[in-house]
């Protein structure tokens, strides 16, 4: 699975050229990978329109309540005009620059799922956490309370393993250490889902990807595929990573 996040990058103008470029290279993409992207909230009606039907649309965010008075979010009911498949949610710069809590996480996993979304959860430690030797203690927490009012379906879902340090910043673990925290990320999901959704459940790696290093990735036992914010925004770099997958 290759997933791009563009955060607040591109208008509906920089969307439709991201699809002309996709659209001439469609034939690059191959059918056994599930592609997205999850453009802002502005950009999701017409990336559904332009976009080559084999790439799904996501949002970034979704608000737990099914309404009211919350200026500025959007609902569940919102995405499904859009025809969105995927949100992200619990993104670090959501975790860290908008105050998201585990508990919230939560919330909107459930009511994601509930309106027929994929949620694609992100967790991740920072640096301190990191060096305090913290890593599992972090990951295994916020993978463990964002399930708790999940569907015990791992199709329903999908987790992805992006680490605060490694995120625009170059730096990345090394493929053996990713796939480590990802085998121990599908654990957790294993005692709170069953081993079946465990089995099923996507975790991808995210964090500094780009079409020279995804193939590393990858190719680990436990990583589904990738979760990529800068280098998805350039089409032809979309592209480059879909065919070292
Ligand atoms: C992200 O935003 O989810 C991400 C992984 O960003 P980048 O690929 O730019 O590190």
């Amino acid at each position: 699975m290759l997933v791009g996040n563009w955060k607040m990058f591109k208008t509906i103008h920089e969307t439709r050229h991201f699809a002309e470029v996709l659209g001439r290279n469609v034939g690059k993409l191959s059918a056994d990978i599930d592609f997205a992207v999850c453009p802002p909230y502005t950009a999701l009606q017409v990336a559904k329109v332009v976009l080559p039907a084999q790439i799904l649309t996501g949002a970034q965010n979704m608000h737990q309540a099914e309404d009211g008075a919350y200026t500025g979010e959007i609902s569940a009911s919102m995405l499904k005009e859009l025809g969105v498949t995927y949100v992200v949610l619990g993104h670090s710069e959501r975790r860290q620059m908008f105050a998201e809590t585990d508990g919230g996480v939560r919330d909107k996993v459930e009511a994601a799922q509930t309106a027929g979304f994929v949620p694609i959860v992100c967790v991740g430690e920072n640096d301190s956490e990191r060096e305090a030797g913290q890593t599992m203690a972090v990951v295994g927490r916020q993978t463990r309370i964002a399930l708790e009012k999940a569907a015990k379906d791992g199709d329903k879902l999908v987790v992805a393993y992006e680490p605060v340090w490694a995120i625009g910043t170059g730096k990345t673990p090394s493929p053996a250490d990713a796939q480590a925290v990802i085998q121990g990320i599908r654990k957790v999901v294993a005692e709170v889902l069953g081993e079946d959704a465990a089995s099923q459940v996507r975790i991808l790696y995210g964090g500094s990807v780009k079409p020279g290093n995804i193939a590393q990735f990858v190719s680990q036992p436990d990583i589904d595929g990738a979760l990529v914010g800068g280098a998805s925004l350039d089409p032809e770099s979309f592209v480059a990573m879909a065919q070292s997958m």
